[in-house]
């Protein structure tokens, strides 16, 4: 039987008994020699005694103290030999088995197997000696048998018994631990294995940014051996870049996000220097390693092939569509002439063809303005003029401009702020500082998609806000979207493919431009959805005070005044074919009456030009102020407009330039008419 392995805390409780009793050996010995009369009971310990026990209690302290030797099985079972020798002698001095030191005895004998074979052989050696001393002196009868059975023999065997059940349930601890640990490297290899396998690359770094793995893919990626990037800092190994080749805030660093907040980070918007000075664009998985602070493992690819590609098939895209868009706008002109009473007769069948190829003439424009914006917005040709918008008012205008479309496919278009009743409403003011002609292009699209996928019901617009932020929302009573189809929604040409929704025409790029738009100010775009009964897409913007509102506002005055001046100062250098951009007057929301203070709340012509101070509009952004005549936060519709643009094609509206240019080319067919007519005439 081998020695148990005693706890450290177990060692030491025994030691202290071991202490205390070679404690009383050495007192009886000191009262004995002081006086022979004191002794207790007789007792009597004398200079071996007294020797065996000093030496027990000294090294009992020292084990005490000494965690390294207390540790060590063999040094407890000699000094455990030790103290059975001292305690054998005494009691044998004593009277034997019948001496006040059986107890002690028979406790020692009971701990004897907890130091294995030699602990109990040697207290089995010691008993067989004091039974063999009694049978020569002729001390042998039935009550000393049964006190040596009693005292010694049955201590012995319950130690026995105990600690080797304690013992087998060590061992299977032991066989736990051991299959444990053979499992956990069994993982640890497959773990590896996996890897080194994979393609990707991938580098574990520890809570300072030490590597401490890196696979075989990422040393080919980077270019660094194994033994020379180990135990160096990754900033070292794996540098990253943003994508136009800056060096990486360290707040955007993923590695240092994930050890800062544990939370997984995933980017493709990452570029990675290599130890031969190769940039390559990579895609990255930092996942946390334990608590936050413990480390990080990041996995890699390399898409830079995958970039080039998507680049060239963005240029080919603009391109093609862009060569594509003047031809379809000129059949689109053409057809619409030929379906124009006042300019051409064509019969009732001709007019029916002429009408479908007119239609797809329309789709087929729209697809391409489409593709236009997306690779515009994705190879940052996309200009972004930020302006002040007052939301309410400028969200009304367009939900007026699709009211025709609707009522024509029998829906009603509801503007929620704008009471239906009173045609006003006490209404915060939202101002956002955004570009207007973005966010006229994410509202038209997202009302026009809820009207197209409404069979029938309503339309509702809401604006909603906090304190720093405004939310538009555009709910319908329509088809709704297939929960699994929500995730995929915003995705570049993505379509929900239903039986219901077979017959209605799209490109499935509306949402994903919106998406990238609404990004580009810094909002958050979204829908929630109950398949076949609503949807309802949700606009989330950056909301500015007033205060911040006048501030920009007159900036941007400025700033549009400097401009014209300088378009007026050098007309050569700028002929007046197309002005700049920022010269597209402002939306109509700085114009409204609403945001001047004390200016009563009657509509007003959307076509007054804003002055610097009424597009200044100083009212607190959500106070309520009760009495309408005075509120400079109430918001009064204009007069519905007159001839609503309803037939316009979607992007038509959106540049000066696309305008100028389609009337040049209605123009010209004109001409081209008018030429072909005069030889009749
Ligand atoms: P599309 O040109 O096809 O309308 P979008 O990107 O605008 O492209 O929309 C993508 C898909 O999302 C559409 O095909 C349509 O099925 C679904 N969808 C968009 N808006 C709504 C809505 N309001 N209700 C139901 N489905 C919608």
């Amino acid at each position: 039987m081998a020695p148990v392995r005693l706890s450290h805390s177990w060692s030491r409780r025994l030691y202290v008994g071991f202490f205390l009793l070679s404690l009383t050996y050495i007192g009886l010995f000191i009262v004995r020699t002081l006086s022979a009369d004191f002794t207790p009971n007789n007792t009597t310990v004398d200079l071996f005694g007294l020797i065996g026990a000093t030496i027990v209690a000294v090294a009992s302290v020292v084990l005490y103290f000494n965690a390294k030797l207390s540790g060590h099985p063999q040094v407890a079972t000699i000094l455990f030999i030790l103290m059975t020798l001292t305690t054998a002698y005494v009691l044998y001095q004593n009277g034997g088995v019948w001496s006040v030191f059986t107890p002690a005895w028979a406790l020692l004998l009971f701990i004897a197997p907890l130091f294995g074979a030699l602990g109990w052989v040697s207290s089995l050696v010691l008993l067989a000696g004091y039974v063999a001393t009694g049978y020569l002196d002729d001390e042998v009868t039935a009550q000393f048998i049964i006190a040596v059975v009693v005292s010694s023999i049955l201590p012995l065997l319950a130690g026995v018994f105990i600690w080797n059940q304690a013992d087998s349930s060590e061992d299977a601890v032991d066989k736990n631990v051991t299959s444990l640990a053979n499992r956990l490297s069994e993982v640890a290899n497959k773990s590896e294995i996996v890897i080194n396998a994979i393609g990707d690359g991938v580098i574990a770094v520890d809570g300072k940014g030490i590597i401490e793995l890196i696979n075989p893919a990422a040393q080919e990626i980077l270019g660094w051996g194994k033994q020379d990037a180990l135990l160096l800092n990754y900033r070292s190994v794996f540098k990253l870049t943003d994508e136009n080749n800056k060096d990486l805030d360290p707040a955007l660093d993923p590695i240092q996000q994930v050890l800062n907040n544990n939370q997984q980070a995933r980017g493709n918007k990452l570029a990675v220097t290599t130890k031969s000075n190769k940039k390559l664009f990579i895609s990255t998985v930092v996942s946390p390693i334990g608590g936050p602070g413990s480390g990080a493992i990041t996995v890699f690819r390399d898409i830079t092939n995958e970039r080039a590609e998507e680049r060239e098939q963005a240029e080919f895209i603009s391109t093609a569509s862009h060569e594509m868009r003047t031809p379809v706008a000129s059949i689109e002109g053409y057809l619409g002439l030929a379906l124009n009473p006042n300019t051409a007769t064509v019969d009732q069948r001709a007019s029916d063809f002429i009408n479908k190829a007119h239609e797809a003439a329309q789709h087929l424009g729209r697809l391409f303005q489409d593709l236009l914006d997306v690779s515009k917005s994705e190879d940052g040709r996309m200009t972004n003029i930020p302006k002040v918008v007052d939301l309410v008012p400028f969200a009304h205008t367009i939900v007026q401009g699709l009211t025709q479309k609707a009522a024509d496919k029998g829906l009603t278009l509801r503007f929620a702020p704008i009471d239906a009743s009173t045609q006003r409403k006490i209404m915060p003011v939202y101002f956002t500082n955004v570009d207007n002609d973005h966010l006229r292009e994410i509202l038209d699209n997202l009302i026009e998609n809820a009207i197209k996928y409404t069979p029938q019901g309503e339309v509702v617009v809401d604006i909603t806000g906090t304190e720093s932020v405004v939310v538009i929302s555009i709910k319908d009573t329509g088809l709704g979207i297939p929960a699994e189809d929500i995730p995929h929604l915003f995705q570049k040409f993505y379509r929900v493919s239903n039986a219901d929704r077979q017959s209605i025409g799209g490109t499935g790029l509306g949402l994903y431009l919106c998406r990238r738009l609404v990004e580009a100010m810094q909002g958050r775009l979204w829908v929630e959805s109950v398949f076949g009964q609503s949807s309802t897409f949700f606009v989330e913007l950056p909301r500015i005070d007033s205060q911040q509102a006048a501030q920009l506002n007159d900036e941007q005055a400025r700033q549009a005044a400097q401009q014209a001046a300088t378009a007026v100062a050098a007309p050569a250098a700028a002929p007046a074919v197309a002005p700049a951009p920022q010269a597209i007057p402002a939306a109509p929301a700085v114009a409204y009456p609403a945001a001047t203070p004390g200016t009563p709340p009657v509509a007003q012509p959307l076509a007054v030009a804003p002055t610097a101070q009424q597009a200044a509009p100083t009212a607190p952004p959500v106070a309520y102020v009760p009495q309408p005549a005075a509120a400079p936060v109430a918001y009064a519709p204009p007069a519905p407009q007159v001839a609503p643009a309803t037939t316009v094609p979607r992007g038509e509206a959106l540049t000066r330039e696309q305008i100028m240019e389609r009337a040049r080319q209605l123009q010209m067919m004109a001409e081209q008419q008018r030429s072909a007519e005069q030889p009749r005439q």
